[in-house]
């Protein structure tokens, strides 16, 4: 497939997982993605990242599937001893150029990866903790009252099916479907449905087996963007890691700026220019 290119398409603000990692037929192999109407996605650009993290790099860091293998439930992540570790040397050695990036919420990131307790962007980037530790949120009313209306009706959509698992992180709301896969074009169609109403505040990511609703202006690129906008991250060769959708719109800056993205997984429509194969492959690209 090496060459070939989809581009995205225009949608309502919907960012399109093709899951072709979870061996589901996806739609053509294509991804969608709202943030970046303008740029190409090119698939089979699988080679390896350079052997050495580059010592004077900014690194950025997906958690899920990237850090740490999925599970069943989010909450049942497993976070190897290692791990927090691992991240607090890679960062003291950039002087602090380490985030986190991930959809968590930075509570959440902060029990995780205890006691490391370094730059991260929670939920998107609608909370992004800079490496002096300051704190800056996104807080946008016309959003808030998006997913104030579009919570009560994933909530109850999840208590018709004990095997759906809907998940509130205050600024970005999701519905988790792994325990029912059968059900996923009917979730999607829903999803989509309740993104028609509130596609000038909101957009729908369609992940790994969740559909999340995150506000329009927050994005994972914007959230690298930021960092590399301050010290210890400022002048440094950014390199990301991921392996989801929504860290596609981080693939997208990196590859502007002339850095190093690496997505994990088998190859898909990216725009990350590399490809690590599993998580074990990332720990150990790390260390
Ligand atoms: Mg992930």
């Amino acid at each position: 497939m090496a060459g070939s290119q989809a581009s995205f398409s225009k949608d309502l603000g919907v960012v399109e997982e093709s899951r072709a990692d979870q061996g589901v037929t996806g739609n053509s192999g294509v991804a969608e993605c709202a943030a970046h109407k303008d740029a190409f996605l090119t698939i089979g650009e699988s080679a390896a990242p350079p052997p050495r993290l580059d010592p004077h790099s900014a690194v950025f860091l997906d958690v899920d599937g990237t850090l740490i293998e999925i599970a069943a439930r989010p909450e049942l992540v497993q976070v190897p001893r290692e791990v927090p570790m691992l991240i607090a040397r890679v960062s003291e050695e950039r002087e602090g150029a380490l985030a986190l990036i991930s959809g968590r919420p930075l509570a959440e990131l902060d029990r995780l990866f205890q006691p490391w307790r370094g730059a991260a962007a929670g939920l998107h980037g609608v909370e992004r903790r800079r490496a002096d530790g300051t704190l800056h949120c996104v807080h946008e009313s016309a959003a808030k009252a998006a997913l104030d209306r579009i919570r009560p009706k994933l909530a109850t959509l999840a208590r018709s099916d004990s095997r759906l698992i809907f998940e509130d992180k205050g600024g970005t709301v999701a519905l988790h479907y792994r325990a029912a896969p059968e059900r996923e074009a009917e979730i999607r169609a829903c999803a989509e449905a309740l993104q028609r109403d509130a596609a000038t505040q909101l957009r729908l990511i369609v992940g790994k087996m969740v559909v999340e609703f995150q506000p329009l202006h927050v994005n994972k690129g914007l959230a690298i963007a930021a960092f590399l906008g301050e010290p210890p991250f400022l002048g440094r060769h950014p390199v990301f890691v991921g392996d989801d959708t929504t860290d596609e719109d981080g693939f997208a800056e990196i590859r502007r700026r002339g850095g190093v993205g690496v997505r994990v997984g088998p190859p898909r429509a990216t725009a990350a220019t590399h490809s690590l194969p599993s998580v074990a492959a990332v720990l150990a690209w790390l260390g």
